[in-house]
């Protein structure tokens, strides 16, 4: 899943899903992608972009997590941000998806969008945005909001032309008003 993340940043996940099963079929440990020719991981994961800064951050990543934490991907916001290449989204992510146990939510692209159109926010910086965010929404609800804001800006209230008439949170919209 850390691995993954990594590799999601500017690329789809489908892209995603198509090029793990190669990189991981050869390095499923940090051990082992620690002493991987870093040009045979650019060459597998260039399809996702940016492939010579994911593959230097997959590899610091690796040697980081054999060497500060026994080899083991730490289960919590802060040692997880101390990895090269995982900012506060990303740890977001990994918390709610491998771990289940959502410390927050992982405002990428679309909980952006969508909490500066519903007037949750109107901050641009990701960080601030979450800041408003979990002063609204109760903890309970962080597993669910970080897949709802997802699905609805893929669905719904999309970048460009969202679908107001049909939207199920129109009328708590400011943006609709
Ligand atoms: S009413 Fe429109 S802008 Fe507001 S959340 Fe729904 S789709 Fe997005």
């Amino acid at each position: 899943m850390l691995i993954s993340v990594m590799l999601s940043a500017q690329c789809t996940d489908e892209r995603v899903n198509k090029t793990t099963p190669d990189l991981f079929k050869k390095y499923n440990t940090p051990e082992k992608m620690v002493k991987a020719d870093i040009r045979e991981i650019e060459k597998i994961i260039h399809p996702c972009g940016f492939y010579k800064n994911k593959s230097k951050n997959i590899l610091a990543c690796s040697k980081k997590i054999i060497e500060d934490f026994n080899g083991i991907v730490p289960d919590n916001m802060e040692e997880l941000q101390k990895l090269p290449g995982i900012g506060r989204k990303s740890a977001n992510v990994i918390m709610l998806e491998a771990f289940h146990n959502p410390q927050g939510i992982a405002v990428d692209t679309h909980a952006k969008r969508i909490a500066n159109r519903i007037g949750f926010s109107k901050e641009t910086d990701p960080e601030k945005v979450e800041k408003d965010l979990l002063k609204q929404i109760p903890k309970k609800y962080y597993y669910d909001v970080n897949h709802l804001f997802v699905w609805h800006g893929r669905k719904t209230c999309m970048a460009r032309n969202p679908k107001c008439d049909n939207c199920p949170v129109k009328k708590y919209c400011e943006n609709y008003k």
